[in-house]
């Protein structure tokens, strides 16, 4: 099936050897998948065995000197390969060197580490007691310095994380874009507070729902976006919800039913759609091999927050879903399409950033962003973390945390490392990029309108999803949009939503 696009004697040789590894990846996601959705509690401890065995064996390929040689052989003739073909080396190096440059035993430091203070960080979260947490971060960052110094940076030690969670990303990058978002954010988000057109509450966030039809509502939605359930992709609930690719055929998506605020299961739904969407029109032809993914959690990001900001909150998705909402909730008739679309988009100052909107949304990545850099240079000391938290989000928000659990206790991440925010950031930057771009293609709010999704699909698939891997992020964009990532997008689309919408 791969006959089309990987030509090349000495690459078919690597995919033979690299179909394992793709085995492997995807024995992973399903044991993943099932410790969210079906697991009995006490199977996790054999499962952790079970998946780090499957990841050791992974690793012992990556490592190997057979396939080091293979790829050192295709690498004489990088000029006669295909992009399919480079791609398959530049991610096949990439997991190489993940592989090899960390030392085992810092590895299992890491696993062990990482593992206790998951548990830990719940325990010290629910006390909002953040002594307990501390040691076990002080360890993950002291850890994350080595990562940093195995796997080498040019300019700063954090972008050797940031690139871990997206390829080619740098601290320069990081700088760059929140320089610009910065100032741009403050000053949307003061007028959107003084114009106060956006409220920073509705009644319905109080309103109960019943679960069976909320349930039959993010079904109907999904039939709306023809997401292909049962054929190609399952749709279940866990604590939190995400997405899963068990291959390109087998996209698995859940939801959560918090019991009122429909918005928030609506959304999550949507949300994790985008991301499922991008890994069902990877191009077939990828099948079987490690490219079928998409290329980074920045990238992938921008798909779900397309479909639950982008095309989910706007006034013309209010209107044309709200016949549907009304079938399924009883209690939204008594309110209009407009009240419904304030509803969906109230604006306020939050200290939770799950909770954030999308015009302070990045603010809370900003935060996050400027403490783990000091982190890891030890400008910061732990002992001081949280009242730096503290006097970042007040000076950024103009609200102040009274417990740690509002503030440095809030999110999981760094109980699994440094990193992975900016990717949030990414996302909605990159999001409001595509839209710029969409809009000048296809008829988009006249899409929306008619609840026909399909010229938008066809879209994302042919800029972004058909590719999976093959281009890295910046590359991707650049071919896709003759563009480098661009902030100024995200501040006009805020721009024109909160300030003249
Ligand atoms: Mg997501």
């Amino acid at each position: 099936m791969n006959q089309e696009v990987f030509r090349d004697e000495n690459i078919k040789k690597i995919l033979e050897k690299v179909r394992t590894i793709w085995a492997l990846d995807i024995a992973d996601s399903l044991m993943g998948w099932d410790i969210e959705v079906l697991m009995p509690q006490e199977g996790a401890t054999e499962r952790g065995v079970a998946r780090a065995e499957l990841q050791a064996l992974s690793q012992s390929i990556l490592k190997s000197k057979e396939l080091k040689n293979l790829v050192d052989e295709a690498e004489k003739n990088m000029e006669k390969l295909n992009d399919y073909e480079k791609g398959l080396i530049r991610v096949l190096k990439r997991r190489m060197k993940i592989a090899t440059a960390i030392p085992e035993e810092i590895l299992k430091e890491y696993v062990k580490t990482t593992s206790e203070a998951t548990i830990q960080w719940r325990i010290a979260r629910s006390k909002s007691e953040y002594g307990i947490f501390k040691p076990y971060l002080e360890k993950i960052v002291d850890l994350m310095r080595k990562f940093a110094e195995y796997l080498g940076y040019e300019e700063h030690p954090y972008d050797a994380l940031l690139d871990l969670h997206e390829e080619g990303f740098r601290t320069r990058d990081a700088d760059k874009m929140f320089n610009i978002l910065e100032p741009g954010i403050r000053r949307i988000f003061s007028r959107v507070q003084r114009e106060g057109v956006y409220k920073s509450k509705h009644e319905l966030e109080d309103m109960e729902y019943n679960v069976e039809d909320m349930k039959n509502l993010n079904l109907e939605i999904l039939k709306i976006l023809e997401y292909p359930l049962g054929v190609r992709s399952r749709f279940d609930v866990s604590t939190h919800p995400f997405t899963t690719s068990i291959g390109i055929r087998d996209v698995r998506i859940t939801t959560r039913y918090e019991g009122k605020d429909f918005k928030r299961s609506m959304y999550s739904t949507i949300h994790e759609y985008g991301h499922a969407l991008y890994e069902l029109q990877i191009d077939e032809r990828l099948s079987g091999t490690i490219l079928a993914t998409g290329v980074s959690g920045g990238i992938h990001e921008s798909q779900s927050r397309f479909w639950e900001n982008i095309i989910g909150r706007s006034r013309v998705f209010a209107e044309a879903i709200y016949p549907t909402i009304k079938k399924h909730l009883k209690f939204v008739e008594k309110y209009t399409p407009e009240e419904i679309y304030y509803y969906f988009n109230t604006v306020k100052p939050s200290l939770i950033r799950v909770d954030a909107d999308e015009v302070t949304y990045n603010l809370h990545i900003l935060l996050r962003y400027k403490l783990e850099k000091s982190m890891i240079t030890g400008e910061l000391k732990m002992d001081e973390l949280p009242e730096v938290w503290n006097t970042e989000i007040e000076k950024l928000l103009g609200i102040r945390p009274k417990k740690d659990s509002e503030g440095v206790l809030q999110d999981i991440h760094w109980s699994s490392g440094l990193g992975s925010f900016c990717n949030y950031t990414i996302g909605n930057v990159v999001a409001a990029q595509i839209l710029n771009h969409i809009k000048r293609e296809i008829n988009f709010e006249n899409q929306i309108a008619k609840l026909d999704f399909k010229p938008i699909r066809e879209y994302l698939k042919n800029k972004i999803h058909i590719w999976g891997s093959v281009y890295e992020p910046k590359e991707l964009l650049k071919r896709s949009f003759n563009e480098e990532m661009n902030p100024e997008h995200l501040l006009k689309y805020l721009e024109e939503k909160y300030l003249k919408g």
